[in-house]
């Protein structure tokens, strides 16, 4: 694959369902391959299919939506190394640039104007020993105002993942200096009762649930 060009699963309009960018109109770019296993990955269908795509195509696609932001997401984004060309040349047309990575690649190399949020992985996804550490890092030490380009996610599916996520947050402070977005996995936690853990441990996080999965039907893809 040249510099130019990437794979692609999809590249759709939509209501963000997640983050706090969640209830706005988005346009998503999602390339295809992850390859990271992660258990009830909800988007297994971007290993499979996809097309390969110039740089200019998938921008004038995406732009086209009109949307006040563009996701870049995957699959794992991250592991093709034209997607910072993408971001790049999104960001210098003045579009606002959001990437959802799946944490276990490195943001380093991500353009600053771009809005990362992380993705924490947690014990049920089978993959909790896999998040890079970096990502963490990196965000404690950038400096305002591209402290404020951190955003972190987990998703939560059990109570040992809730206790992972608690123990994570106090070890390094993280919600006192970014969004943290905890959520429930579909089908697998009762809103509920995260809903009453949080209350009850006064936990300084927000609260999320997948919005695109309560419009539409959960199982639908390109939304
Ligand atoms: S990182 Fe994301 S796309 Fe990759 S397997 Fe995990 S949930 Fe699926």
């Amino acid at each position: 694959m040249s510099a130019e060009t990437l794979h692609i699963s999809e590249i759709f309009h939509s209501i963000q369902g997640e983050s706090s960018f969640a209830g706005w109109p988005c346009a998503f770019i999602r390339l295809a391959r992850c390859g990271h296993g992660c258990i009830g990955c909800d988007t297994a269908y971007a290993e499979r299919d996809g097309v390969t795509l110039e740089i200019e195509e998938v921008i004038q696609k995406a732009i086209a939506f009109q949307a006040p932001f563009i996701e870049v997401t995957g699959g794992e984004p991250l592991l093709q190394p034209a997607v910072h060309g993408l971001m790049r040349q999104l960001c210098n047309l003045d579009k606002k640039v959001l990437l959802e990575t799946g944490g276990f690649l490195s943001v380093g190399e991500v353009d600053q104007r771009v809005h990362k949020i992380i993705d924490l992985k947690a014990p049920s996804s089978g993959v909790c020993d896999q998040n890079n550490p970096e990502n963490i890092e990196l965000a404690l030490a950038a400096e305002p105002p591209h402290r404020h380009t951190f955003e972190f996610k987990i998703v939560i599916a059990s109570k040992e993942d809730y206790k992972w996520a608690t123990s994570l947050l106090h070890q390094y402070q993280l919600s006192s200096s970014f969004t943290v977005m905890m959520g429930v996995a579909f089908g697998k936690l009762e809103p509920a009762e995260l809903a009453e853990w949080m209350l009850r441990d006064r936990l300084q996080a927000r609260m999320q649930l997948q919005l695109h999965k309560y419009i539409w039907d959960p199982g639908l893809r390109g939304v």
